[in-house]
């Protein structure tokens, strides 16, 4: 019998058999209107035979009472000019830039989604997007950043507090999800989710690419330039480069749904005093957690808090919800990612300090300008420098790794200086990988230049 199928055939079987298109993604929906197990036993027949894995092991073995890893090579998976390391704010920024501005560029994320703790986090609001220049309310977040705000315009429910005289919107996590993926692709950069990257590949005393993890086994990624945006500068401390390592309160976020329906001045009366912020779906708030002060390198600690974080919000929403006004509210999520705030700090070549933000001063290697969290301040330059490690060659960071003092660290890690820190470090990756210099020899006024022609604001 002749077992060759087209995909022309297969879809069309597929299609006669009510199944669609099995290699196009596409929703379905529960058309049956019994519940998903009628459909999920439908779907079940689309399973489909694949060759054997056939990759070369080398497991690890014990030997004197001690877990050997065996020497091995990897495969390299890709090499590519730019590769960025963390999908959040910051990384997701420094990918945009970094391609647009020409250079072949890559981005590896843990999770199947842009945003890190914004969306993953469900942080949402979007603090320190604008400053008081001259008793003028000026937007800083702008290029990459801004535009990614602004497209949220597009479509319903997607945004709040954006616009004339209105300033750190929430933003609703699957549009921004949404948004990023559609840039993000639009830009050409070449995404890897689902990988964790371990270690790096170092070149004597520079940062040659990363090794990273997935189910596809341990293999390699080689690189010109590295931007280490996991947050907790897990790149720059596997190579060494100096830091600084801080506990943080360390909270969960979770939202409420039907809001709308709750009896606010009753709920108010029982003692609740805010169901959360606004977001830009009416029915739904957004309710944040502070935390304890803790170790968010610690899985232990993770894992504890986690743990407790959920069964409290569980048990305060059950509370809430058999107190008189509050019998529709239910909990609609907590975030899927644990709210680490602040772990390690890159020691750069500057360290930016809370004072200096505050008085006027200017950098000659300004490559952003950060925002005030109540939009009343001036801006406050942000040098080159907070991204340079001292002595680490082929590697920048930016978002709330950046090196600055405990006090900036409030103002350093919001999701505005986040997306702004970003931009930069990937407009000066594609300038030092496209020039063929270290990140430390980049021409400044070539990196600042571009920054512009990308829209970014730099005083
Ligand atoms: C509870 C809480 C409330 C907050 N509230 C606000 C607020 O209201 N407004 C505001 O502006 N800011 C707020 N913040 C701060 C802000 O959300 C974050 O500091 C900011 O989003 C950080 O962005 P980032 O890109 O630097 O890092 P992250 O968002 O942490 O992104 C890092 C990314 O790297 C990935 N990653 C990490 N390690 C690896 C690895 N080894 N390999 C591959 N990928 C990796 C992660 O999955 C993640 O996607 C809050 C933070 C917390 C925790």
């Amino acid at each position: 019998m002749n077992t060759h199928m087209t995909r022309r055939k297969l879809f069309h079987i597929l299609s006669a058999a009510g199944l669609g298109p099995a290699f196009a993604s596409r929703v379905v929906a529960d058309e049956s209107g019994k519940g998903s197990k009628g459909k999920e036993q439908t779907l079940g027949s689309m399973l489909q035979s694949t060759s054997v894995e056939n990759r070369p092991r080398h497991p690890a073995f014990i030997r004197d009472g001690k877990v050997i890893q065996p020497e091995r090579p990897l495969p390299v998976f890709q090499e590519t000019d730019v590769l960025v390391v963390g999908g959040g704010a910051a990384g997701w920024a420094a990918a945009v830039s970094a391609a647009r501005a020409g250079a072949k560029t890559m981005i590896v994320e843990r999770y199947g989604c842009f945003g890190g703790l914004w969306t993953g986090g469900i942080v949402l609001v979007v603090i320190s997007t604008h400053t008081m220049e001259n008793g003028q309310m000026t937007q800083v977040v702008r290029g990459i950043g801004g535009e990614l705000l602004d497209r949220h315009a597009k479509f319903d429910n997607a945004i709040v507090n954006r616009g004339e005289a209105k300033f750190n919107p929430t933003t609703d996590p699957e549009a921004t999800m949404f948004i990023m993926d559609e840039m993000i692709q639009e830009a050409k950069v070449k995404t890897i989710f689902h990988c964790w990257a371990t270690d790096v590949i170092m070149d004597g005393g520079a940062v040659r690419g990363v090794v990273f993890d997935s189910k596809a086994g341990r293999q390699a990624i080689l690189a010109k330039v590295v931007v280490d945006t996991t947050g907790d500068g897990d790149i720059f401390a596997a190579a060494g480069a100096e830091h600084e390592q801080r506990l943080h309160a360390m909270g969960l976020v979770h939202r409420l749904g039907n809001v709308d329906r709750a009896d606010l001045a009753a709920l108010k009366k029982a003692g609740y005093k805010t169901l959360g912020a606004i977001e830009p779906q009416p029915s739904v708030r957004w309710v944040n957690l502070r935390g304890p002060t803790a170790n968010g390198l610690d899985i232990n600690e993770l894992t504890r808090l986690q743990f407790e974080h959920r069964r409290a919000i569980w048990e305060r929403v059950q509370k809430m919800s058999k107190t008189p006004g509050g019998e529709q509210l239910f909990l609609l999520q907590t975030a899927p990612q644990i709210g680490v705030r602040t772990t390690r700090l890159l020691a750069g070549t500057h360290q930016l300090t809370y004072k200096e933000s505050r008085e006027p001063r200017k950098f000659p290697d300004t490559v952003a300008v950060g925002g005030a969290q109540n939009g009343k301040h001036a801006g406050w330059p942000i040098p080159y420098g907070v991204l340079l490690p001292k002595k680490l060659d082929g590697l920048l960071t930016a978002g709330r790794s950046i090196s600055m003092d405990d006090k900036l660290v409030e103002d350093g890690r919001l999701i505005g200086a986040c997306l702004t820190t970003g931009h930069a470090a990937g407009a000066a990756a594609a300038v030092a990988a496209k020039d063929g210099c270290r990140p430390r020899d980049v021409s400044i006024p070539k990196v600042q230049k571009l920054l512009r022609e990308q829209g970014a604001y730099l005083g």
